[in-house]
């Protein structure tokens, strides 16, 4: 396994639409052995989530997964969740604000509108079919990888730019009040 350098903003390939995978290419050694790193590179990055293009691999794969991690106690955890080819559909026109930061956008983070429910139809990284619910913080995490597949950042997403925020800033000044809100979420949807 490897640790793959990690694109940043104004890469061209963040800015593709990336495309979907044959189960035949997702089930060749070559493509699960990619998985493997881009989850070790997520693990190595502290990030919830990479997608390939993040990854300089403008293909429709994705890891996503949420432990103890220190960046973010306010994070309902999420197995680790490998999604090929996913198709997200909103389940409620309600939104939420969520602070939103990327492993592609060193030390920036903002105010992104997210759906509070999504359902995800994907493969897993054995091309097996996933079909499931995701509601609350969780699902704002899940709608932020699958953006990257259509070459989205989150930052095209940020209506209002007066949140933008650095790490420090946003601990000084946004931290507590979003936390409040996230306890809200989650508390509604357990998640
Ligand atoms: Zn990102």
């Amino acid at each position: 396994m490897a640790v793959l350098p990690i694109a940043q903003i104004g890469e061209p390939v963040l800015r593709e639409r990336s495309r979907e995978l044959t189960r035949e290419e997702l089930l060749a050694p070559t493509m699960q052995s990619f998985v493997d790193d881009l989850i070790e590179t997520m693990r190595h990055a502290k990030g919830a989530g990479l997608a390939a293009p993040q990854v300089f691999r403008p293909i429709r794969v994705q890891a996503i997964e949420v432990g103890d991690n220190p960046r973010y106690p306010y994070k309902p955890k999420i197995p680790l969740t490998v999604l090929v080819n996913p198709k997200l559909t909103p389940l409620s026109a309600e939104i939420f604000q969520n602070y939103e930061g990327c492993l592609s956008v060193p030390n920036l983070r903002g105010v992104v509108p997210r759906f509070v429910g999504v359902r995800v139809e994907a493969w897993d990284r054995h091309g097996e079919a996933l079909d499931y619910e995701v509601w609350g913080l969780s699902a704002g995490t899940y709608q932020h990888e699958t953006d990257h597949l259509d070459g989205t950042i989150f930052v095209d997403r940020v209506a209002d730019p007066s949140t933008f925020a650095t790490w420090e800033t946003f601990r000084a000044h946004h931290e507590a009040a979003f936390v409040e809100r996230v306890r809200a979420l989650v508390a509604r949807f357990g998640a």
